[in-house]
């Protein structure tokens, strides 16, 4: 059996001004008799360290909200509330309670806990309108973090062949192309945000720790990253391939933005990278009305990997006037099947990105048809940035980002793709799947809230409405 793939977690508290649904307050008659530090088991009361024997300001980001030490201080010192900046946070899609969520996760790396007592909708729109069938939940010990079998997450990128051909003496004559495997079916999409050094490095540093990778715009791409540059895809333009020759020399993977040259150069372009290294060149296509066609083109013209990219809310990009923008979902969902139809879904490989939030996006993202996933945001929000959607899109990063050590940085995104890991395991072992790559196109697993519900309630309604227009 391979060793178990493990992402370690460890604890990385910041001390940066986060927004929090609830505020723990400590009242100046506090007594510092530390029995609140006995009875929180999440460790958000602690003494300080310059003085233990006063109490530290409550941690508030690894509270879930229990109120258990609101009611054994013996002072009645302490004083919960909701932060009034909580609700001036994120937007419709990234609700404030999914920014907390992120935060905790990047904290510590545990996975959130949000079952019990759940009062939220069971539906909504995009991933949310989508449930994973877990029919083989009642195997807990077997599977999931802590079974004792292997659940792999390990995906590979490439193009693979339709099928092999053997001379008649049984050789295999096919030669089978180049893939880069990954053990976890993300990729990071370093935001075009203007991030400081601190930040890049431990984008960079986090991808290598974890054995993915990050992309990042080639001119961001310094000295200092050489030593990881197996762990970086620089994105640039045909032009630039000789201008950032040692980028490409060094890594797996390079990012191509889509235009109709390189549609119409497709071999020539690969050519000229497998020139100088074995690279594997992503299309980058956003994701506009027309992503079905321009990835079939891109598809039978030979690209290996095609990354789909939505807006930051997963939505799709440039809709005309009037018109609904598709969600994420469907989009992949649309791409999926055109390459099914067209013969052509196993040969290539598709990453899709733009509104991936969640550790649950990630498995759902796959059932609907991609090969796997790429992550910008929530990298982000695990270093305690805020988005706010209204009145524009607009990422805030936490004022002394710039300054906090990176390996602390690192550790927040190790954290949160740990927590994330542990989830997917989580749903591939109640899914009773054994291997990401199986989760791909397999919407037969899957059940979507649109199709059960024109089923159910579809025929009566439409007699309903056959009625009152009578
Ligand atoms: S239990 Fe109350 S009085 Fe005691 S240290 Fe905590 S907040 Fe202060
Ligand atoms: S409310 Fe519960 S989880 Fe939160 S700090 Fe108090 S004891 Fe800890």
């Amino acid at each position: 059996m391979p060793k178990k793939y493990h992402i370690h977690p460890k604890a990385a508290p910041i001390d940066l001004e986060y927004v929090f649904k609830f505020k723990i307050v400590r009242g100046e008659n506090c007594i510092n008799c530390g029995k609140c530090t006995k009875v929180c088991i999440y460790e958000a009361h602690r003494r300080r360290k310059d003085d233990p024997r006063r109490m530290a300001h409550p941690n508030t980001v690894v509270c879930r909200n229990c109120f258990r030490c609101i009611q054994e201080c013996p002072r009645g010192a302490l004083e919960k509330s909701i932060d009034e900046n909580f609700s001036g946070v994120g937007g419709a899609f990234w609700k404030p309670d999914m920014l907390i969520s992120l935060w905790k996760q990047a904290e510590d790396g545990k996975v959130p806990v949000s079952g019990a007592g759940y009062r939220g909708p069971f539906t909504g729109t995009g991933f949310d309108s989508m449930w994973t069938d877990m029919s083989e939940i009642v195997r807990p010990t077997r599977d999931g973090i802590h079974g004792r079998e292997y659940i792999s997450t390990s995906v590979d990128l490439g193009r693979r062949l339709n099928h092999l051909v053997f001379d008649a003496e049984g050789r295999l004559v096919s030669e089978v192309p180049h893939t880069v495997d990954l053990p976890i079916p993300i990729l990071f999409d370093a935001p075009l945000a203007d991030l400081s050094s601190n930040v890049k490095l431990a984008l960079v540093k986090a991808a290598a720790e974890i054995g993915t990778c990050v992309i990042m715009p080639a001119a961001d791409i310094t000295p200092e990253f050489a030593e990881y540059g197996n762990s970086i895809i620089p994105r640039l333009v045909p032009a630039e391939i000789d201008t950032y020759r040692a980028l490409v020399e060094r890594a797996r993977l390079v990012d191509i933005e889509y235009s109709d040259a390189v549609l119409d150069d497709l071999p020539h372009l690969k050519e000229e990278i497998r020139k100088i290294s074995d690279a594997l060149a992503i299309i980058l296509v956003p994701a506009a009305k027309d992503v079905e066609d321009i990835v079939a083109r891109l598809a039978h013209s030979g690209a290996d990997i095609i990354h789909i990219v939505a807006d930051y809310c997963g939505q799709e990009l440039s809709a005309s006037a009037g018109s609904e923008r598709r969600l994420l979902k469907d989009i992949i969902r649309a791409v999926h099947l055109r390459l099914v139809e067209d013969r052509i879904r196993d040969e290539i490989t598709l990453v899709a990105s733009g509104g991936i939030g969640m550790a649950e996006h990630v498995p759902k993202a796959m059932l609907c048809g991609a090969d796997l996933t790429a992550v910008d945001i929530p990298l982000m929000i695990a270093l305690g940035a805020r988005i706010h959607e209204e009145p524009e899109a607009l990422l805030v990063l936490p004022e002394g980002l710039a300054k906090v050590p990176p390996q602390i940085l690192t550790q927040r995104i190790v954290n949160l793709m740990g927590a994330w890991h542990s989830q997917i395991l989580e749903v591939m072992g109640a899914m009773g799947i054994r291997e990401a790559r199986r989760l791909r196109g397999e919407s037969g697993r899957a059940i979507f809230f649109e199709e059960i519900d024109r089923d159910t309630f579809g025929k009566l309604f439409k007699k309903n409405r056959e009625a009152v227009n009578k």
